[in-house]
């Protein structure tokens, strides 16, 4: 098995981050807490690209289409359909308009843990209740019921992995193996090595 800290996630920073000049800050707080970056890169996605991302998975559209109907009724709203499907099919339109609206950067990070690592960090899907110190919690507002009424895709600046086996599905459709970048970081020495004999003269 390989070892926790060659565990990698994908980031994609979206549009509306691109183009709130949030690349740094949001790059920044991924690598501060030592997840090593070992892909990157800036492109405008096409439709198919986006539709094959969030089709990889075949349960997307189910489950990403129970837990919207499940988040209407809990606030006592109706939902616009009782499928899922349908539910999806609409969010996936909405995704396709809001991801190739300009260009995306695409970033693979490696590290312990790094796919919880960095949802931890990225904070819930939607800003309004993703908690303060996340990025999505600290640095956008936007809400599902501003959204659906706007009748556009939530704009929450990031997507992230979600499993490990997601992150190796979405690293792979984002990325040539000659993309990724295999190298140390000096500071993995202290983050990682057992006997820390490194450090004294
Ligand atoms: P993520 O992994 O946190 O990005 O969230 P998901 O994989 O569950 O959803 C992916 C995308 O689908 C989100 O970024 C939203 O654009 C959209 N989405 C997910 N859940 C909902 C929802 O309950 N309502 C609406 N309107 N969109 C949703
Ligand atoms: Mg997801």
């Amino acid at each position: 098995m390989a070892h926790h800290k060659d565990e990698k996630t994908l980031v994609i920073i979206k549009p509306d981050g691109v183009q709130r000049s949030l690349i740094g800050e949001i790059t920044a707080r991924y690598e501060r807490v030592g997840l090593k970056l070992v892909g990157l890169k800036i492109m405008v996605p096409t439709v198919e690209q986006i539709e094959e991302h969030y089709t990889l998975d075949p349960e997307w559209r189910r489950v990403t289409g129970e837990k919207t109907i499940k988040g209407y009724k809990d606030k006592g709203l109706t939902p616009p359909s009782e499928d899922p499907i349908e539910i999806t099919g609409i969010i996936l339109e909405n995704l396709k308009k809001y991801l190739s609206s300009g260009p995306v950067v695409l970033m693979v990070w490696q590290g312990a843990h790094a796919v919880g690592v960095v949802r931890k960090i990225t904070g819930g899907t939607e800003p309004l209740t993703s908690d303060v110190g996340t990025i999505r919690g600290d640095l956008v507002l936007d809400s599902y019921q501003m959204s659906d009424t706007d009748g556009r895709a939530v704009r929450n600046l990031l997507h992230a992995s979600g499993s490990v086996e997601e992150a190796e599905n979405e690293i792979n459709h984002w990325f040539t193996p000659e993309e990724l970048v295999n190298y140390r970081l000096v500071q993995e020495q202290i983050l990682y090595d057992v006997n820390l004999d490194g450090i004294l003269e």
